[in-house]
């Protein structure tokens, strides 16, 4: 179930060997049947009016001119015919000048159309912002301060400062989400919260990111007794998912409340968490309630435990 999980399953080979093959990189780089992958700001492009929703792909005698006029090119991979595929940040350009490249083109976030999109562009558009985004926050070396530089690539930076030379790499933000469970005699409940900002109605699982010093187990259980004061065992890995929102990898898990199952949280934090048994789910819609969007490991994870009803 969780190896359909949208924003993975790409399907490009990412070629980590040819990263450091400058001679191969610069002939993809001027080669008019390389693809180009759009980027302006964190804003994916996109061409609207089409079904199912497509991303801008640049190819042609346009793609070698995209990469010659980016910001920063970064190889995404190859494609089963042999064809290399890059992200261009575009960002320094004014807008306009981005959506001027195809008729219909559009400047969208991403986690606004994920669920529309082809699974296999949904991994390739991911790949492309958290990829891009990562260099646009790493212009300047964490160490000296000095401008950075791109390598490898897109792949690597390292600080200019000879002195320092620092090198940096792209950095993912590791994030546990978990849905808390408890046996009942009704057959089982499954622990569901909201805070205020979420959109109206919506409840989702509990989710925290990882701190230094603790296993991803150690973070479940922190997070959950930290947001709803109820003790966890039985912690169990179920599946991930690549959530480049920045720079995210969310990390799916069940666990089994131990404690009395008291829900107790901060008012600061959350609006509202309680238990809900399989039906209640089911019946969310009559009650003005609903799930989170279908292209998030926490509707996987809800979903993954109202299918075990069905045996
Ligand atoms: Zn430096």
């Amino acid at each position: 179930m969780f190896d359909q999980m949208c924003y993975a399953g790409g399907v490009l080979d990412r070629a980590a060997e040819r990263r450091r093959d400058a001679g191969w990189l610069a002939l993809r780089a001027a080669d008019a049947r390389s693809r180009v992958v759009p980027m302006w700001q964190d804003l994916n492009v996109l061409v609207d009016g089409t079904s199912p929703l497509r991303p801008l792909i640049v190819d042609g005698d346009a793609a070698p001119a995209l990469m010659r006029a980016a910001d920063v090119v970064a190889l995404l991979g190859v494609d089963s015919d042999g064809l290399a595929w890059f992200a261009a940040d575009l960002s320094p350009w004014p807008r306009d000048h981005v959506l001027a490249l195809a008729e219909g083109a559009s400047a969208t976030d991403l986690r606004r159309v994920g669920a529309l999109l082809d699974r296999g562009d949904a991994a390739i558009l991911a790949h492309a912002r958290g990829l891009l985004h990562w260099h646009r926050r790493h212009r300047f070396c964490g160490k000296c301060g000095g401008a950075t530089e791109g390598l490898d690539g897109g792949h690597r930076r390292r600080c200019r400062d000879d002195a320092c030379g620092a090198e940096h790499f792209p950095r993912l933000d590791p994030a546990v989400i978990m849905l808390v469970t408890r046996a009942d005699d009704a057959g089982g409940a499954c622990l569901l919260a909201r805070q205020p900002r979420w959109p109206r109605g919506m409840y989702s699982t509990l989710a925290g990111f990882v701190e230094p010093g603790e296993t991803l187990e150690e973070a479940v259980a922190r997070e959950v007794r930290e947001e709803v004061g109820v003790a966890v065992a039985g912690i169990r890995y179920r599946g991930s998912q690549p959530w480049p929102f920045p720079s995210s990898l969310m990390l799916g898990f069940r666990a089994q409340a131990v404690s009395g199952a008291e829900v107790a949280f901060d008012t600061e934090e959350l609006e509202d968490a309680r238990w809900f048994g399989r039906d209640d789910i089911r019946a969310f819609a009559d009650q003005g309630r609903k799930l989170p969007r279908a292209d998030s490991i926490a509707h996987w994870l809800i979903a993954d435990w109202l299918a075990e009803d069905a045996g």
